[in-house]
């Protein structure tokens, strides 16, 4: 399928193969790829294919879509080797417009977890 993109945005790019990137999961919708800068031990991105600038701009047509990204979080996050629940675990955190501490604007989710030991002794 076909997405609406922004020449300009490199998360656009990212999706589309055009900026390389350490590609996590893929599908006909979602893609996504680990953070370049790393928060934690596993951090990737969860990022729709088609432009979406921030959470400001969801509403109930991305419902589903959101719905499915969510869903897909913990198993990757597994996958990205952090242990099962409850001892394992991750945060999620959707960053949003400028005082939201958004930098790029092209809706993503960040996943972070894996071993924290600066958290709890
Ligand atoms: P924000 O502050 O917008 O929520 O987070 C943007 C995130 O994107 C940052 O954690 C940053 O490290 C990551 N990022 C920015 N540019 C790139 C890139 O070109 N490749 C990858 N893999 N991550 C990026
Ligand atoms: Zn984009």
């Amino acid at each position: 399928p076909s997405h609406a993109h922004d020449d300009k945005c490199i998360f656009c790019k990212i999706a589309a193969g055009k900026i390389p990137s350490r590609k996590v999961y893929e599908d006909a919708d979602i893609f996504v790829f680990d953070d370049i800068n790393p928060w934690a031990p596993v951090h990737f991105l969860m990022i729709p294919k088609a432009h979406v600038a921030s959470m400001a701009q969801v509403g109930l047509a991305h419902e589903a879509l959101l719905g499915r990204m969510m869903a897909l979080a913990p198993r990757l996050a597994v996958e990205k080797g952090c242990k099962p629940y409850p001892e394992g675990g991750f945060r999620i955190v959707i960053n949003t417009g400028a005082e939201g501490g958004q930098e790029v604007h092209h809706l993503h989710i960040h996943v972070m977890g894996g071993p924290r030991p600066w958290i709890k002794g």
